[in-house]
């Protein structure tokens, strides 16, 4: 990557090598395993791997599992196997802030010993009452002026379980008057007696995110510790402790701006409420913005990818086009995916002049790539046709079938329409045509020129499969936060029965493009059952 196709981070990280800063680059992703990952942390995850990538360099997976009331091992397969599907490789370094429990600890009591951290006892309420606010200064805790021996005790005996949840707390000793809140006297440690997903109830305490992640930072040598705007007014706490403790290591914090996706939510709070509440069939849902639920849908990880890398990073908030996201599977499948006939609104078609048993024509898998080779089509005298592609009364030019008109049969024949049968609610039937048994395609000498080429199966010897299509879980292109609920589109999931042509069930590939009406993936749980991943059409433009 060039510099100027490159972004601001990459520059600064080209800068900070050409100047001997770094010899090498790590980097981490540092998830916390209380949700599943979304298309947003797919954003952070390419950046922190890709830019490792470009020079040689690693990237930790590190789990922040500091709290572990919301946390959980499913949580932490869920997010290893997205991370790993995405195509990238942490090799050993899989690690967890909860590794690091001992250490930290260590780095609390010399900040303690260096008099720049104290147990205090204000209880939730009164430490809300003595922050202050952006326009106010914080007034100092009674207890922060406790000697360093009896805070030195009074932090062990939390260590050791002595007290209750909330009787104490372990703070930075920083500004009361701060202007950055985050720096009047932060909260370290907390008491909190619960068991922890990996180190049982051997800690009474857990450490708070802003001290453990610049001490994890710093302690697996990592960089350039790349995060999410949000966390700039986070920077001087992050500097503060790494510069106040003996860890002899301290990478800058560079933020970027979030991914924001339009018609969803990207929170993993709303989207935990969206599962648990039952709007969606579970994190994995098709419609949902996660990794597996995309997967699950069909988007492949090299689209994601490809998305991520045409998104870029900068500093600006952004409301990306869900139109784009689908241009980046289109783009990934077009060339490679199977093309077959499914028609997912199925009318019946009775060729009347056809009297012998089925027969198999063949048809290429692509048109423009060979190498995927054919497949067996067989055809009948009774067929499906989609619905749409018949009008009783067609408008000017309409180039499908209708009364009195022909259509050719992809990879078939020319048919006719000469009969339409209705049911006495004067809904469709049938339609009884006759074909040209000389019009085959390749070898047409029938001379006729029908407008139009339509999609079809035999009608027995299709199989009967459910297609599921999707809108956009949300009708709101940007869905307000509070309420979110009210924004859900109730058409998101549309199930029908379509018919497909056998080849499409038996042949190897995962993803098809189903000739007219999209590309589909087979669902990985519910049997015989295709997820439309995209449609054709496009409406995003490079
Ligand atoms: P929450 O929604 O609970 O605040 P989170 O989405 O920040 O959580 P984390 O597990 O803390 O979840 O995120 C891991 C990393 O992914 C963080 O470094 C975070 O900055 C990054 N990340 C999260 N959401 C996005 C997003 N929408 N765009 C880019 N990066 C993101
Ligand atoms: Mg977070």
């Amino acid at each position: 990557m060039d510099a100027e196709t490159s972004d601001f981070i990459r520059q600064r990280i080209a800068h900070d090598l050409a100047s001997g800063t770094n010899t090498s680059v790590v980097t981490r992703f540092p998830p916390e395993p209380n949700g599943y990952l979304h298309i947003g942390h797919a954003k952070s995850i390419c950046l922190n791997f890709g830019v490792a990538a470009e020079h040689g360099g690693k990237t930790y997976l590190r789990f922040d599992d500091t709290n572990p009331v919301k946390e959980d091992q499913a949580f932490v397969e869920a997010i290893s196997e997205d991370v790993a599907w995405l195509g990238f490789d942490w090799g050993d370094r899989l690690t967890y802030a909860s590794d690091y429990f001992e250490q930290l600890y260590g780095f609390a009591l010399e900040l303690i010993d260096a008099d720049k951290a104290f147990v205090c006892s204000l209880n939730a309420e009164q430490m809300r009452e003595f922050r202050g606010t952006l326009t106010e200064p914080g007034r100092n805790s009674p207890d922060r002026d406790r000697s360093a021996a009896e805070n030195r005790d009074l932090f062990e005996r939390m260590r050791a379980g002595e007290f209750a949840d909330g009787e104490y707390v372990l703070r930075a000793k920083i500004d009361m008057a701060s202007p950055n809140i985050n720096m009047r006297d932060p909260v370290l440690y907390r008491i909190r007696k619960v068991h922890h997903q990996r180190t049982g109830d051997a800690w009474p305490i857990y450490p708070m995110y802003d001290y453990t992640h610049c001490i994890c930072d710093a302690l697996e040598g990592i960089t350039h510790s790349l995060c999410t705007l949000e966390f700039a007014d986070h920077r001087p706490l992050y500097d503060w402790v790494l510069d106040n403790i003996s860890a002899n290591w301290h990478p800058p914090q560079i933020e970027f701006s979030r991914l924001g996706l339009e018609h969803t939510v990207m929170s993993k709070r709303l989207l935990l409420q969206l599962v648990t509440e039952q709007h969606v069939d579970g994190w994995d849902d098709p419609r949902m913005p996660t990794i597996a639920g995309m997967r699950r849908r069909g988007v492949t990880a090299a689209a994601i990818r490809d998305f991520c890398s045409r998104i870029g990073v900068t500093k600006q908030d952004n409301l990306v086009e869900m139109g784009l996201l689908d241009y980046c599977v289109r783009q990934d499948l077009e060339a490679s995916a199977p093309r077959g006939m499914a028609v997912l609104e199925p009318l019946k078609v009775v060729i009347t002049n056809y009297t012998a048993g089925p027969v198999q024509l063949t048809a290429p898998w692509h048109q423009q790539n060979e190498s995927l080779g054919t497949r067996e089509l067989p055809f009948s005298g009774e067929l499906f046709i989609e619905r749409a592609d018949f009008e009783l009364e067609p408008p000017k030019k309409y180039k499908r079938l209708s009364p009195g008109e022909m259509v050719r049969l992809r990879y078939g024949y020319i048919i006719r329409c000469d009969e339409v049968i209705t049911d006495a609610d004067g809904l469709i039937q049938e339609l009884q045509c006759t074909y040209f048994p000389d019009s085959k395609s390749g070898e047409d000498t029938s001379g006729l020129k029908p407008k139009g080429v339509i999609h079809w199966v035999s009608a027995q010897e299709s199989e009967a499969v459910t297609v599921r299509l999707y809108e956009r879980l949300f009708s709101d292109a940007s869905p307000d936060k509070d309420n979110f609920l009210d924004a859900l589109d109730a058409n998101s999931l549309t199930e029908v029965s379509a018919r497909l042509e056998p080849a499409l069930l038996t042949a190897q590939a995962s993803h098809f493009q189903f000739e007219r009406t999209g590309y589909f993936f087979r669902d990985s749980k519910l049997e015989r059952t295709f997820n439309r991943t995209v449609t054709l059409r496009d409406s995003w433009k490079p």
